[in-house]
């Protein structure tokens, strides 16, 4: 069982109750913090989850907890549920956002350390993992009081040193951060290039060349990847490409699947 993919099945429902929603093209409704959404069931299902998309939630379909949801419910919290035992909302909901971040962080580490180039800091990876993963077991109070984003802060030269090897045959384009908002990259050759946290919505890469490019963070939503070939991107996440559009000719890492809302080869 790999226990930075999000199980549901062991999961409370954290994310339809503890995240709040603003009305927009993402959800339909407006949701506060700690509230749950009208359509949770009460056995912790979406009462709509087969139709996510045609009733106004595709935000719901794209969100990725990497297994925080699971980690709080079954080992934090010991299998109690907040409907059971209401007073365990306070510290449960506040605590998934700090657990979403640490798993995160295990996910892109590691990622990093299967990078052929970063084999000089892979041991830096390593250790940088099991102190991430020994961060999970902390008690709820203890993750409430954790400065996670220094944390971060500690682990993310890291991570950009392992990205910075594994491009460093192929540098592309610097892209960091940018605002590629609707831009176009028809066929663009983006190998090796940096998208660390570049806002692509609606961005065009329609049969462009996105191996070795470093997508951590980049926002792709909407962005169209039909007929790209990502299949060696760098810390691209399942929530990335399921926000996206694409084609079964876009070519993604054998650990990511091909979203069901993508449509036919053209
Ligand atoms: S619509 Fe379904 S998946 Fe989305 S928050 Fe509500 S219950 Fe959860």
């Amino acid at each position: 069982m790999d226990t930075l993919r999000a199980d549901c099945s062991r999961c409370f429902a954290l994310c339809c109750v503890a995240t709040a929603f603003a009305r927009s093209a993402d959800f339909a409704l407006d949701k506060p913090a700690g509230r749950a959404c009208p359509n949770l069931a009460a056995d912790f299902r979406c009462g709509i989850h087969t139709r996510l998309r045609d009733e106004g939630f595709p935000g719901c379909t794209v969100y990725d907890c990497f297994g925080a949801g699971q980690q709080l419910s079954q080992v934090t919290f010991g299998g109690r549920d907040w409907r059971a035992e209401p007073s365990l909302r306070e510290r449960m909901f506040p605590a998934l956002a700090v657990m979403r971040a640490l798993h995160e962080l295990l996910w892109y580490l590691r990622e990093a350390q299967g990078f052929p180039a970063a084999r000089p800091v892979r041991a830096k990876l390593a250790r940088a993992f099991e102190e991430t993963e020994a961060l999970t077991r902390l008690d709820a109070g203890e993750l409430l009081e954790l400065d996670v984003d220094a944390h971060r802060g500690r682990v993310n030269p890291l991570v950009l040193k392992a990205s910075e090897l594994a491009r460093a045959g192929t540098r592309g384009p610097d892209h960091r951060g940018g605002d590629l908002l609707g831009k176009r990259f028809r066929k663009a050759n983006l190998r090796g290039a940096s998208l660390r946290g570049a806002l692509a919505i609606g961005a065009d890469f329609t049969g462009a060349d996105l191996r070795e490019a470093d997508v951590i963070g980049a926002d792709l939503r909407g962005a169209n990847l039909s007929g790209a070939d990502l299949s060696t991107s760098l810390f691209l996440t399942q929530s990335q490409v399921d926000s996206a559009t694409g084609d079964k000719r876009t070519l993604l890492p054998p650990r990511l699947e091909i979203p069901r809302h993508w449509g036919a080869p053209a």
